[in-house]
């Protein structure tokens, strides 16, 4: 790690002597300065200076301890979760900061059910003609009760309804009226595909594509199971990420309102082996699938499942923080950076290496924003707005924490004006790039935009808008509460290497490492990229703290209506 910082900070100090000319201005200005018009990072000079002690050191040194062996892989409401809550929290206290959890704390109790699906479970899908099919547990499918109870039984025929969609927007109904109460439905991940930007946004993903979207939809309307199919390109991570994020444990926020019995995935083979039980091809029903005029088709197959969970009441927590914003108007609005702590924890019924360390994902994203508390919180002069630093749980259990603090947010939602979330920010050098996808929704772009070139950094278009990546990390829970929010991340173009080298190591993370106990520390790792988001991103919250007025998503935006309910 020594060589590599060094060529960094020489380039950054190239970068960053733009910003210090306009800065100069700003300085000798003094506070009144705003008549000298910089098309810079509009930093005042002590900001400036706090920006500059952030450092790829500091965030290595907090993604080594997070996600040592013996933090026990984080995770929720596991030893090794609390003790790096305890530690974010202790940082936070260091740093000055202000606890901004329940009662005075910098924890915030986040009310949850541990649901671990029992060897007893049985699970078959018997079809009208030909064998009952035993499915066994992880290798040929993975099943939830949502229902939070310990035993459940269901024997309903499958429907199979398509990609599970109502969207009347698109003018598209999958379910076309039928009454699916009581009944299981077969259905695939994602959208149906198409370039079209006003159909399903075109190949970008939108919530409907998402499994969350699914089992909500089929819940709302009465069924009482869902069987995913998993195909590896649909869901754009292979059978193992299902097979590691549903075993073991699982979390949920505490059950309001309608849950499915099952809530499962199969594997391609095993739908495969339904369809053709019924007489078709899965190619036939994917086919079929793909039309406006697809209509539901019954299988004439059960799903007889005898579900045995275990049920556990228990908590976990957010770790929040806040500095007071300097002006005393303004003060009661906010800034949030956000991170998730939490990762898979440990596996005991794993042979070998069974801790998931999560050093990427996302030790990483909290190195980072540790880095920035620190920097605000030690700075000599601080923001008109109030910055507040949420380390949110349970992300990997399906973004609880995060929508708990979007439904519990310290000060209310209509008052904070950004999110900036960080996860799994990959330390693999200096990026000449940034992702900054669904910034471009928001009226804060243009500021966005000038600050990336600034930074000399491009801004590369969500990488693979067909993964929905919006939808899969913290800052949509608070998207959804109306706050206008994206995640920074680095692009795929690093110094000295070309893009191929970036998208190989992309590839490469996504199918032996992501979700897998190998996302672990090396000390070979270069944080340089890290620390320069982080400034990035320290640069964009402070103007953001500094606007005059709050940022708004674009019209016609899918979060505008949440924003105006919560004002
Ligand atoms: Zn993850």
């Amino acid at each position: 790690m020594q060589g590599k910082p060094r060529i960094i900070s020489a380039c950054l100090r190239v970068c960053l002597s733009l910003s210090c000319l306009s800065l100069l201005m700003w300085a000798e200005g003094g506070a009144g300065a705003k008549a000298v018009k910089a098309p810079s990072v509009k930093l005042p000079g002590p900001a400036f200076v706090a920006l500059e002690t952030i450092t790829p050191d500091h965030i290595r040194w907090h993604v080594r301890y997070l996600s040592h062996d013996l933090l026990e892989g984080r995770g929720t409401g596991q030893r090794g979760g609390d003790i790096a809550a305890e530690y974010v929290a202790t940082q936070f206290a260091e740093y000055g900061l202000k606890p901004a959890g329940d009662h005075g704390t910098y924890m915030q109790k986040v009310p949850l059910v541990g649901i671990t699906t029992l060897p007893e479970t049985q699970f078959s899908l018997n079809p009208k003609q030909g064998e009952a099919m035993h499915l066994k547990p992880l290798d040929e499918y993975v099943a939830f009760d949502q229902t939070q109870q310990p035993e459940s039984n269901v024997d309903a025929d499958i429907v199979f309804v398509g990609y599970g969609i109502e969207a009347p927007e698109y003018n598209w109904d999958d379910y076309k009226g039928l009454d699916v109460r009581g009944k299981v439905l077969l259905m695939l991940v994602n959208e149906p595909p198409s370039d079209d930007p006003k159909f399903f946004k075109g190949k970008a993903l939108t919530y409907y594509g998402r499994w969350t979207y699914k089992y909500e939809e089929a819940a709302r309307k009465g069924a009482v199971g869902v069987l995913l199919i998993h195909q590896t390109q649909m869901a754009s991570y292979p059978w193992e990420v299902v097979r590691n994020s549903n075993s073991g444990e699982k979390s949920a926020l505490k059950i309001e309102g309608p849950a499915l019995k099952v809530a499962s995935w199969i594997h391609l083979d095993v739908a495969t082996r339904l369809a053709s039980a019924f007489g078709t091809s899965l190619d036939k029903l994917l086919k079929d699938a793909q039309s406006r005029d697809f209509h539901p088709v019954n299988l004439g197959a059960r799903l007889q499942a005898h579900m045995v969970s275990k049920i556990r009441s228990f908590e976990s927590q957010n770790v929040v923080a806040m500095l007071p914003g300097s002006d005393h108007k303004a003060a009661d609005e906010a800034v949030i950076y956000t991170a998730h702590y939490d990762h898979f924890g440990v596996r005991p019924d794993m042979p070998g290496d069974n801790i998931f360390n999560g050093a990427d994902d996302n030790a990483t994203g909290c190195g980072i924003l540790l880095e920035l508390a620190r920097a605000f919180g030690t700075a000599a002069l601080r923001p008109h707005r109030s910055i507040i630093f949420a380390a949110v749980t349970a992300e990997e259990q399906g973004l609880l924490g995060s929508e708990y603090l979007g439904k519990h947010p310290p000060i209310p939602a209509s008052k904070i004006t950004l999110d900036l979330n960080y996860d799994d920010v990959k330390p693999l050098g200096a990026p000449e790039e940034v992702e900054v996808s669904g910034a471009e929704r928001t009226n804060f772009f243009p500021s966005v935009q000038a600050t990336a070139k600034e930074f000399r950094l491009a801004i590369r278009p969500d990488a693979r808008p067909e993964a929905g990546h919006f939808y899969r990390s913290d800052h949509f829970s608070l998207a959804r509460v109306g706050i206008p929010s994206f995640s920074i991340n680095e692009g795929m173009k690093y110094k000295g290497h070309n893009e191929a080298w970036g998208m190989d190591q992309e590839r490469e993370y996504v199918d032996k490492h992501y979700h897998q106990p190998s996302d672990e520390y090396h000390p070979e790792m270069d944080f340089v990229g890290d620390s320069a988001v982080a400034r990035f991103g320290f640069a964009l919250g402070w103007e953001a703290a500094s606007l005059p007025n709050l940022i708004e998503w674009q019209k016609g935006d899918e979060f505008e209506a949440a924003r105006v309910k919560s004002q």
